[in-house]
């Protein structure tokens, strides 16, 4: 029985340790052992919620865990990750993995001499939706995604490159089987923050595949999709509905059939993996140096609006 502990309990957090806690009651997998928070009421809160140890400072947690999922800001990822590591704890970090390559990198090494764990939370990787895509593919040709948000003054510590966009270059990356990116185009706009509150990015990938991407978070509606156009037909995604949709050609009309997937909760999902990889001993569907890649990628592309700017 592994013994977790969930450093960060805000927005997202509070989730992890929901879903730890339920998990320990339907599978006896793992124990939500403790909770930190650098606002040490909120850590009370949560622990009192779920019956687990509150406190201020994750450090005090570490001799009690055999894992961690890290749910702080971004900027924070790197500290907080490293020294877990190195106390030679299992680690989840949510996306993106740091907020440079090179804090990247240091983590892979020190998790490397370590031998931990690290997972990325990369979390539409394990929607079931995008499990189910498999069968509607054949051959693509261009990926085109859009993840719109209302704006919610969260993860604003970083562009919306990193904050939204990198979901979908992670997933696209996945659907092109890890091909490099050849070339790339970028615009967009910072409108009520200082960094990039929206983007539009084209990928050329060496397999011939192009992507385009869009990505805000001062839209006026919240949508999830992802439309893959190939050779005869093109095919729908919708993250949130868990349903597509494909589009082809009946006697010489458009015609279109839908599927809706089983509704499941992605970060459930995610976090049966990891301690499934945690028991088994082996690699993390998004491990970190999938997590290195999607940074490297939304890296390129905020860096492309900035130069533009
Ligand atoms: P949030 O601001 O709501 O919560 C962050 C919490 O971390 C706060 O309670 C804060 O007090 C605490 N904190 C800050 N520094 C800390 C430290 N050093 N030690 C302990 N606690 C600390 O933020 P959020 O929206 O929950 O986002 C947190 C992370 O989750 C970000 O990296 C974000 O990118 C990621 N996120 C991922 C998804 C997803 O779909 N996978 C969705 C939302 C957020």
């Amino acid at each position: 029985m592994v013994k977790v502990g969930v450093i960060g309990v805000g927005y997202l957090g509070q989730h992890h340790a929901r879903v730890l806690s339920e998990l320990s009651g339907e599978t006896g997998a793992c124990r939500l052992a403790a909770v930190a928070d650098a606002d040490r009421a909120r850590a009370e809160e949560i622990a009192a919620r779920y019956g687990c140890r509150a406190v201020g400072d994750y450090r005090e947690m570490l001799d009690q865990v055999d894992a961690v999922s890290i749910v702080t800001p971004t900027t924070t990822h790197y500290d907080v990750a490293l020294r877990c590591i190195r106390a030679g704890k299992d680690v989840l970090v949510e996306k993106p993995i740091t907020a440079t390559i090179e804090e990247a990198d240091a983590l892979i090494r020190a998790s490397e001499a370590a031998g931990v764990l690290v997972q990325v939370g990369h979390l539409e990787r394990f929607n079931p939706v995008v499990g189910a895509l498999a069968p509607f593919l054949d051959s693509p040709t261009l990926i085109e995604a859009e993840r719109l948000s209302p704006f919610q003054g969260r993860g604003i510590d970083v562009d919306i490159t990193l904050d939204l966009m990198i979901h979908d270059i992670d997933v696209i990356h996945s659907l092109v089987a890890g091909s490099p990116v050849r070339d790339s185009k970028a615009t967009g706009s910072r409108v009520l923050t200082p960094t990039i509150d929206m983007a539009k990015a084209w990928l050329e990938f060496d397999n011939g595949v192009h992507a385009v991407l869009s990505a805000s978070r001062i839209a006026l509606e919240k949508r999830r999709r992802l439309t893959i156009f190939q050779k005869e037909s093109y095919v729908v995604m919708d993250y949130q509905e868990m349903e597509i949709t494909r589009f082809f050609r009946d006697n010489g009309r458009i015609a279109s059939g839908t599927v809706k997937v089983e509704r499941k909760e992605p970060l459930k999902e995610e976090l049966r993996d990891f301690l499934s990889c945690i028991d088994t001993r082996s690699t993390p569907r998004v491990c970190a140096l999938k997590g290195r890649t999607a940074l490297t990628i939304a890296l390129q592309i905020g860096e492309r609006i900035k130069q533009e700017w």
